[in-house]
Order: C-alpha cells, then structure tokens, then sequence
C-alpha cells in the first residue's frame, strides 16, 4: 500500500509528545512491512534540523488556494532517520510556522487549517495519489473534509482517511473564518450538528468534529480510552459524535520504539541488562543514586527506588505525583522525579518542593526535560507511579516495563490496558501481571497501590523481581500495532 501521514509532529524532529514518537513508530514499521510511506509536515523553524537528512527544497511553487487568492509555498523533502518527509512552508507575512514554537499561538487554527489544505494541494498537485491518508488530532481534522468536500472532485476520489486521535482535550474550537480561509465557504451546510458544529458552543466550529465526522475510520491510542471517549466526559463533549459513528471508531494501543527503549542497548546506560542478567539492573541503580548524590543501599538496611517521570500538569495527576513522594520517603523508600511542569503555578510548587527536600539523601527532583537522565532512571529504579487522571495511551508506564520497573498506576484509558495488578486481576494468570493499579483518585487510593508495591519488595524481593521480569517479557513493539493499522487500511481501502 501507500501511505501519506499528515501531521504535525514526527521523533525526534518535531516532538511535543507522545504524537511525534506515534508517527514516527507507525510509519518505520509499516515500511518495514514492505509498504511506501511518505509524511507531510509543517516546516517550522524550531525543528531539530539535526535529526533531518539531505533536507532541500524539492516545490518551488506551489499556489495553495487561500481565502479569495492564493498563498505562495514551497516544499522541501528530507529523511528524518530514513522517513521521507515534505515540509509545507509558505511564504507569508504571518510566518506561520516561523515562530519558535509548534503550537500555542492564537491563530494555531489558521496555521494548521493552512497547512491541511496546503498538504492536499501538494498531493493533488504532484499527482500523489495514496491508498491512504493518515492524518492526527485537531490540526489535521480538515483533511478529510476538505478531502470529500473538494478535492474529491480534483482526481482525488479514490483516497480514503484514516484519522487518529492522541488527545481529546484540544479540539480546535474556531469560528466561521476557516470556511472563508480554507474554501469550504458555505456556512450554513457545515454548521449542521451532523458536520462541524460543535456540540458544546454555539456558533462554533469543531475541526476535531469534521475529522470524525468525515474519515473512513477513526480511533484514539488505546481500547480503554476509546471506551472512555465515547461514554463519559473524557470525550471532551464529543461523546454523541463518536456514538453517532461508533462503527467506525475504535483503540489501538500504542508501540513503543523498542530499538531506542531497550535496556540491553541504551546507549545512555553503563550496565546494560536484560531478562537473563537482570541482577545488573542493582548496578544502574547504584550508578543513579551516585550520579544523584542519593544514599547508596547499605547491606541489610535496602531501600527501593521509587520514581515519576514526565509532565507535571493536571492530566497527570500532580497532586497524587506530590503525594507520592512523601509516602514513599515515610515508608523508607527513595523517591526521584524528572519533569516538566507546563504551567507557572505547579513549577514554583515543584521548584518549592525541591528546595525544601534539598538536603534529603533519599530524594532528587530534576526540573526540566532530560533525556539522558529519563533512561538512567528507567533503568536504576524499582517503582514507576503514574498516577494520571486521564492518559490516552501513555508511554512511561511501557518504558518502565521494558526495564524492569515495575509500574503502579492509575486504572484509566492506556494505563488499563498495559498494566494488570498483581493482588486483583483475576482475568489475568499470575504470570501475565505486571504492576499494581488503583482507581480513585485521592491519596489513599495512591498509598493502597504504592503500599502493596512496596510491601512485596521488602517481603518477598524474589516475587518482585519476578515481577519485573514478567513486565520485560511482554511485546509492547509496534508489531501488533502494525497489525492492527494494517488491517484498518485494508478494510477501508476497499470500501
Ligand atoms: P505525554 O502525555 O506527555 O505524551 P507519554 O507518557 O505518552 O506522555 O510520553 C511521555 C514521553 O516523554 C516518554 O518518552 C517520557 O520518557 C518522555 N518525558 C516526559 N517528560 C520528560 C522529561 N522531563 N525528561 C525527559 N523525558 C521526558
């Protein structure tokens, strides 16, 4: 088959989260199934062009219709490690992608409708024609629209869509404008409730809505939070829309880029392990805890490693992450945080917390984005807590498998589906549990998971370190995945 992605973010160039590793995962695999795949994506100036090979521009000019004329863009085409990638930059007074950031402006909405009708132009216009287009989130929700509204018309009939939602909280709420911007023009017809209107505000239009509305098949990043979306306020109000066109719509979980996340040769690891030598898995932990400056173990005085990384914001649950490491400091336990806190408040509560915890020989919290450090930790901890109060996928809790550390979480959306309790999943055999889940979201909730986690570890080391092997045996690579896309794309190219 071939296969165009249409996206905003692909590793490591452009990474925001976790929709940048998704892209890039999804597509290596599928070329490694013997498929072409190509990507579009915006040409910000921020990229990391050092992860871009033999970049050049390969369209000089190509005339994007826009509002009542046209936009001058050019396309450049490289290699971010070996995915062709074409680069949409226009040439505008607005410097659309020229801003130091990949999102958060106020005209995010007409950067990103630009770019979703300028990425169909280059295809219409250079005579691609794909089996099928995968496109991601609200900033590339009018490409199916514009698809079967326009260029279906313009020898693109036979495209079909698959549309793949990492995140419901962002939906790219925006007015009539983007009808005038993008050529779609008649308002009245794509206001309709069975369109663009969006269910919650009047007189607004939903881009996320369209993508749904309008694409062959659509899914979100895990079979639990397909769940959650659909029937409770997790769907960000969207919840009629996916029951409207819940025959269409599903979960696929994550993949984990299981070259660069592999304990037996991370490059960042000094004592690389796996299954058969997991007692080396002791010497990273000795290597953290030097290069923390935390307590070393002292024979017969042992503590484990507790740890959290990635974002400090409410998606995340900072409140039960703050909580956590002071149960664990109280329950004899160490505790190292790495994370990046997305508002001002939750940084200066962190950075308070830091200070105050400073002197503690069994406690570091790292501030910022780090990833060295990230891996270190991986792989010198016992315990991983992501405690989030939604996650659509999540990959930290997979990671920490992967290395042995055994994650306890919150039982909701990705965590569900990749985590099994080792005390209460009855549908699971003992050999295939893997960490400890709770559900509510206070503090005590937190403590009957992390309590149970800890309590094995100090009572039974060998049924923990049982444990932790069962989590590195799983497959969480991108083959299943793969799969699972693949046969998405069959269905809907056929149809
Ligand atoms: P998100 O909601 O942020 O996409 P995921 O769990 O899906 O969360 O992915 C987080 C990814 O970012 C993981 O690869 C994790 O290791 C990495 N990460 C998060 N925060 C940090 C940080 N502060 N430093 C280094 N890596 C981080």
């Amino acid at each position: 088959m071939y296969i165009v992605q249409i996206a905003s973010e692909c590793a490591p160039a452009i990474k925001a989260g976790g929709l940048g590793d998704v892209v890039y995962g999804l597509s290596q695999e599928l070329e490694q199934r013997g498929h072409v795949v190509e990507l579009v994506l915006p040409m910000y100036d921020n990229m990391r062009y050092d992860h871009i090979w033999g970049l050049h521009e390969a369209y000089r000019d190509l005339w994007v219709p826009w509002y009542d004329g046209a936009m001058h863009t050019s396309v450049f085409c490289g290699w971010i490690h070996g995915r062709l990638c074409f680069f949409i930059r226009p040439h505008s007074d607005e410097n659309l992608f020229e801003r130091g950031i990949y999102y958060g402006a106020p005209d995010d909405w007409k950067r990103f409708a630009f770019f979703s009708k300028a990425a169909l132009e280059f295809l219409q216009q250079t005579n691609k024609r794909p089996d099928v287009i995968h496109c991601h989130d609200w900033q590339t929700g009018l490409v199916p629209v514009l698809l079967y509204e326009i260029y279906k018309w313009h020898g693109m009939a036979d495209q079909r869509v698959c549309y793949t939602i990492h995140n419901f909280a962002h939906q790219g709420i925006t007015s009539a404008e983007v009808l005038r911007a993008t050529g779609l023009n008649n308002d009245e017809y794509y206001f309709a409730p069975d369109r663009l209107a969006d269910n919650q505000y009047q007189g607004a239009l939903n881009l996320m809505k369209g993508g749904i509305v309008y694409a062959n098949h659509v899914n979100t990043v895990s079979p639990h939070h397909a769940w959650e979306a659909r029937f409770s306020e997790v769907g960000c109000g969207l919840q009629p829309t996916l029951d409207t066109h819940h025959y269409k719509f599903g979960g696929i979980l994550n993949g984990v880029d299981c070259e660069f996340w592999n304990p037996e040769t991370d490059r960042y690891l000094l004592h690389p392990y796996n299954v058969a030598t997991f007692e080396r898995k002791a010497k990273n932990k000795f290597a953290l805890q030097e290069h923390l400056l935390l307590a070393h173990d002292r024979p017969g005085h042992e503590k484990p490693l507790v740890c959290y990384i990635g974002r400090l914001d409410r998606q995340k649950g900072v409140h039960l992450v703050h909580h956590a490491i002071y149960y664990s400091l109280q329950r004899q336990a160490q505790f190292v945080l790495l994370g990046s806190a997305t508002e001002a408040g939750i940084h200066q509560w962190f950075w308070h917390e830091k200070n105050h915890l400073n002197e503690n020989p069994d406690c570091h919290l790292e501030l910022g984005f780090n990833e060295e450090l990230a891996h270190l930790i991986y792989a010198g901890a016992d315990i991983i807590v992501v405690p989030s109060n939604y996650e659509p996928c999540g990959l930290t809790q997979t990671i920490g498998l992967r290395y042995g550390t055994v994650p306890v979480v919150r039982g909701v959306g990705g965590l569900l589906n990749t985590v099994f309790d080792y005390d209460y999943d009855e549908a699971r055999l003992p050999q295939e549990r893997n960490g400890f889940v709770f559900y509510q979201t206070d503090a005590p909730a937190l403590e009957s998971a992390l309590g149970r986690a800890l309590d094995l570890w100090f009572a039974d080391r060998e049924a923990f370190t049982n444990l932790a092997i069962a989590g590195m045996n799983y497959d969480y690579s991108w083959h299943n995945p793969g799969n699972q896309y693949e046969g998405v794309y069959e269905h809907i190219r056929h149809k």
